[in-house]
C-alpha cells in the first residue's frame, strides 16, 4: 500500500480531463461520477503492489474507460434495423409500421394536451375510447366495439367478462399457442373459465359442440388457427354452422380471428382471408383481433360485435387494466380513418404497401443493388427468386413471390456473414438458407441508407 496508490488520481482530477468534461456534458454529473468511482476502484484494486502510475496518465485512462462504459450502457436496445428476412409482419422486429398519418397523430398525442376523456361540446368528462369505437363500428358494421392493449388482452377480457366460473366450449383442433405464454388453455385458466374441449385434433363436428352444451356452458368459441394448418382428413365446424346452434342455446359465439383484416386482401394478390365483416356476417356475436398484424396499425386489441356483450366487456375491471394509452389510441384512429378510402390504402399503409409491392419493382431494385453490393463486399452477389411470408400468424401457408440478393457463403460462413451485417450501424437482418445469406428486398424502403453503411462492414474471416 501507499506508494502505488499515491499515483491514483482523484475523482475531480478525472472529471477535469477533456474526456471527463465531455462525459459530464453528455451523461450528467451523477452517473459520470459513479462510473469514474467504479473505474478508480478497479484501478486501485489492481495497483496494490505495483509501481505508482503517472497521475495524469491514470486520470486520462480512467476517463477513457468511464466514457466507454457510459457509452456502452447508454446504447439503446431499440435499434432501428432493416428487415430483409422476408417475413413482413415480423413479431420480433415490431410487426406493422405506422402510416405517416398515424405517426403524426401519435406525435401530437405525446406533445400536447388532448381531449382524451373530455367532451368539448359540454366541457364535461367524456369517454376515452368512444370516437375510435364508433369508427370501428362504422368500418366493420359491428353494433359496438371495445379497445384494449392487444388481442391477447381482448381474448382474456371476453373470457373473464362472459365466461368466468362456467365453461367455454372449444374444438381440440383450435387450442393454439401463439408463442410465448399465449396458449389458449392457459388464457382460459387465467380468465377463470373452464375449458371444455370438443372433437379431435383433426375433426370436430357440429354434434360435438351440441353434445357439450349444458347448464354450465357460458360460451362457444372459435379460434383462428393462425400459425398452422391441420390438413388431410379434417372437418372444421364453421362459424356459419355454429351460429344457429349458439342462437338456439342462447349462448354467445366468440370468434378469435387473430390477425383480423378489414379488407379483401385478394385485390393485392394475397389469398382471401376472412375479414372481420365476414365473421360478423356469418353470425359471430363477438370477434376479437389485433391492431398490429394485417390491420397495419399500432399494437391494440379489438372486441367487436353485439352491443350488450361488448358493454359487459367494457365495464369489467380487467378493461381498465388493459386499456390503450393515448398515443396508440391516436395512432389507431388515424390508421382506421385510412380505411375509409380503401382505393389508396396500399399507398398509405406501409404493411399493405409491402405486400402489394410489384415483383417488377423488386427485380429492378435487385438489379440496381446487386453490382453495388458485390463491389462493396468484394464477393459474388446473385439475384434469386424467393418467397416472402406474411408473418405474425396471418395466412400461415400463404407466401408472396419476391426477389432476394443471395450471398453464397458455404460452410459456417453464412452465419458469420449474417452476424457481421447485424453489427452495422443500422443492423441488416437477413436469413441464412442453403449455404447462403439471403436478403429479401420486399421490405427494403431505403436502399441508399442500406448501401451507404456497407463501408462499416467488418472485414471478417469471410
Ligand atoms: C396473434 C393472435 C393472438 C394474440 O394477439 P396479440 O395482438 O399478439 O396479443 C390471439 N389469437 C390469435 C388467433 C392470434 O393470431
Amino acid at each position: 500500500m501507499g506508494r502505488a496508490l499515491a499515483g491514483l488520481p482523484s475523482v475531480d482530477e478525472v472529471l477535469r480531463t477533456d474526456r471527463g468534461r465531455g462525459c459530464v456534458a453528455r451523461f450528467g454529473h451523477t452517473q459520470t461520477v459513479a462510473m469514474v468511482r467504479a473505474r478508480l476502484d478497479a484501478l486501485r484494486a489492481g495497483l496494490r503492489d505495483g509501481p505508482a502510475p503517472d497521475r495524469a496518465e491514470a486520470a486520462a485512462q480512467v476517463a477513457q474507460e468511464a466514457e466507454a462504459a457510459l457509452m456502452a450502457r447508454d446504447a439503446t436496445r431499440m435499434v432501428r434495423v432493416f428487415n430483409l428476412t422476408g417475413t413482413v409482419l415480423h413479431t420480433n422486429l415490431g410487426r406493422a409500421l405506422y402510416a405517416p398519418e398515424a405517426v403524426e397523430a401519435a406525435n401530437r398525442a405525446m406533445r400536447y394536451p388532448l381531449a382524451l376523456e373530455y367532451d368539448l361540446e359540454t366541457g364535461r368528462r367524456g369517454q376515452r375510447d368512444d370516437a375510435v369505437c364508433a369508427l370501428v363500428a362504422e368500418l366493420t358494421g359491428a353494433e359496438d366495439a371495445c379497445l384494449v392493449n392487444n388481442n391477447a388482452s381482448a381474448v382474456l377480457l371476453v373470457l373473464a367478462a362472459l365466461g368466468a366460473g362456467r365453461e367455454t366450449v372449444v374444438s381440440r383442433g383450435e387450442l393454439i399457442e401463439i408463442g410465448g405464454s399465449f396458449r389458449m388453455p392457459a388464457i382460459m385458466e387465467a380468465a377463470g373459465t373452464r375449458l371444455r374441449e370438443v372433437g379431435t385434433t383433426n375433426r370436430t363436428h357440429l354434434k360435438d359442440y351440441r353434445a357439450a352444451i349444458g347448464p354450465q356452458t357460458a360460451l362457444l368459441m372459435k379460434v383462428h388457427t393462425s400459425n398452422y394448418r391441420v390438413q388431410g382428413f379434417t372437418r372444421e365446424t364453421t362459424v356459419a354452422e355454429l351460429a344457429p346452434l349458439a342462437r338456439e342455446a342462447g349462448l354467445p359465439l366468440i370468434d378469435d380471428l387473430g390477425s383480423g383484416t378489414l379488407v379483401d386482401l385478394s385485390q393485392w394478390g394475397l389469398a382471401r382471408e376472412r375479414t372481420v365483416q365476414d365473421a360478423l356476417g356469418e353470425g359471430a356475436d363477438l370477434v376479437t383481433f389485433s391492431g398490429d398484424k394485417l390491420l397495419g396499425g399500432p399494437q391494440a386489441g379489438f372486441i367487436t360485435g353485439r352491443r350488450d356483450l361488448v358493454r359487459a366487456c367494457a365495464s369489467h375491471p380487467i378493461k381498465r387494466a388493459v386499456r390503450l394509452d393515448k398515443v396508440r389510441l391516436a395512432a389507431l384512429e388515424a390508421t382506421l380513418k385510412l380505411y375509409r378510402d380503401p382505393d389508396r390504402l396500399a399507398e398509405r399503409l406501409p404493411t399493405l404497401a409491402a405486400f402489394a409491392r410489384p415483383l417488377a419493382e423488386l427485380r429492378a431494385l435487385a438489379g440496381a443493388l446487386a453490382p453495388r453490393l458485390a463491389e462493396a463486399l468484394g464477393r459474388a452477389v446473385e439475384i434469386v427468386d424467393t418467397s416472402s411470408q406474411i408473418g405474425s400468424g396471418a395466412l400461415p401457408l400463404e407466401t408472396i413471390p419476391s426477389v432476394a440478393l443471395r450471398l453464397p457463403a458455404p460452410g459456417g460462413e453464412a452465419d458469420r456473414l449474417a452476424a457481421a451485417f447485424r453489427r452495422l450501424p443500422i443492423p441488416v437482418i437477413g436469413r441464412v438458407e442453403g449455404g447462403a445469406l439471403l436478403f429479401d428486398l420486399r421490405c427494403l424502403d431505403d436502399a441508399e441508407a442500406f448501401l451507404g453503411q456497407l463501408g462499416a462492414l467488418e472485414a471478417g474471416p469471410c
